[in-house]
């Protein structure tokens, strides 16, 4: 790390991009230093962190940098890069974090990173909408699979981090970190209808009710800001189609849980067809019909403000919009080996199949 301090930011990055990855970080390391948080523990995570989450923003501005020239030169994409480029710096040039103090001045530095990063998806749908002519739908689709999952890495890592420290400075005890062992699906599902049902009402003037049935009482270990992203990127479709469709009488959407012998469980919702077409050509990043990019540089203080954003208040831009809710909850969803799925039957409604793989102990060799 020393040396690294000596280089020039061109050079740092090189050294970085010429070192990729050697162990590959695993779910299980990553928890284990919250069981139990110690200050040893505390300071191998700061180590952890220190090492991947530069590795990655290097990857990611390597990435950024390899785009045709002319989108670079998008006021939206080279922000993008510049932040990026602006936190590898801090990251890579930072002095060893040896003491508890020297961590805590770090975590603070680290939660307002992930803070400055809240709104690079939105930002960056935004360039690529206007690059649209200079790159293909699979390009941009490919480019953005790519930045999503690094970026659910790098938060995960940080966030694992973040809430390690915090955990010893509380004197917390039990499961700590980002992964609730004993989550429960109900509450979580009502949480995100609440948040979403008056976003719908504000936007379309009326919401459905949700019916959950099946395992109504299904806990599993996942991650809850993953779930909660998912899970509310599938009820603004459906509450979306539903007002849409039928307009008054409202039926409601129908979710149903089903924890099978693996551990795996799936939702069922029912809803009314949207007027537009879904499989209307262009990939899934294609740029879509609604204006609604309002979170742009908007200031949501919510740890993971994305598309679902508190901070997404005008028009259709709000419950939907970009076209991104599904592709990304379908990479959340396939990040620890689940998937999604659509099946919509014009004029009857659609079912969204959501399978998630329960993040128990046979899960922690996932790569992080
Ligand atoms: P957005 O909601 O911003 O348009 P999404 O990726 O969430 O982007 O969804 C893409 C499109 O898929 C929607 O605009 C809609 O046309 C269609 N769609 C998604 N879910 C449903 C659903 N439950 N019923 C009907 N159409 C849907
Ligand atoms: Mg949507």
């Amino acid at each position: 790390m020393l040396s690294a301090l000596r280089g020039t930011s061109t050079e740092i990055l090189q050294r970085y991009a010429q070192s990729p990855p050697t162990v590959s970080l695993n779910l299980a390391s990553l928890l284990s230093f919250g069981r139990p948080a110690t200050s040893s523990s505390v300071l191998s995570s700061v180590a952890i962190a220190l090492e991947e989450i530069p590795r990655r923003l290097a990857m990611r501005v390597h990435s950024l940098q390899s785009l045709p020239f002319i989108v670079g030169t998008n006021p939206y994409i080279a922000n993008t890069l510049n932040a990026y480029r602006d936190s590898f710096q801090l990251l890579a040039t930072y002095p060893p974090v040896k003491t508890l103090e020297d961590n805590k001045r770090f975590t603070l530095q680290l939660e307002a990173l992930v803070q400055r990063h809240a709104n690079d998806i939105p930002t960056m749908a935004k360039g690529f909408l206007e690059s649209a002519k200079y790159m293909s739908p699979t390009q941009i689709s490919n480019f953005l699979d790519g930045a999503i999952q690094n970026r659910i890495s790098v938060r995960l890592i940080a966030e694992q981090h973040i809430a390690v420290s915090r955990a010893l400075e509380e004197a917390s005890t039990g499961e700590i970190g980002v992964v609730d062992t004993n989550l429960r699906v109900e509450r979580m599902i009502r949480m995100c209808e609440s948040y979403v049902a008056e976003l719908c009402s504000a936007t379309l003037g009326a919401s459905p009710s949700v019916v959950i049935d099946g395992e109504v009482d299904a806990t599993f270990a996942y991650v809850p800001v993953h779930l909660e992203y998912m899970l509310t990127e599938i009820l603004k479709n459906s509450f979306r189609a539903t007002v849409e469709h039928h307009k008054k009488a409202l039926p409601p959407v129908r979710i149903t849980l089903a924890p099978d012998m693996a551990r795996i469980f799936s939702y069922a919702f029912t809803t009314a067809k949207s007027n537009d077409d879904e499989d209307a050509g262009g990939g899934p990043y294609a740029a879509q019909h609604v204006g609604g990019l309002a979170n742009i540089g908007g200031d949501d203080p919510h740890l993971f403000s994305e598309i679902t954003s508190k901070g997404l208040q005008t028009g259709l831009g709000s419950i939907a919009g970009l076209g991104y809710g599904l592709p990304m909850s379908k990479l959340y969803a396939k990040y620890f080996g689940g998937s999604l799925e659509l099946v919509s039957l014009e004029g009857w409604g659609s079912d969204v199949f959501l399978k998630l793989r329960c993040l128990s102990d046979e899960a922690g060799s996932s790569v992080i």
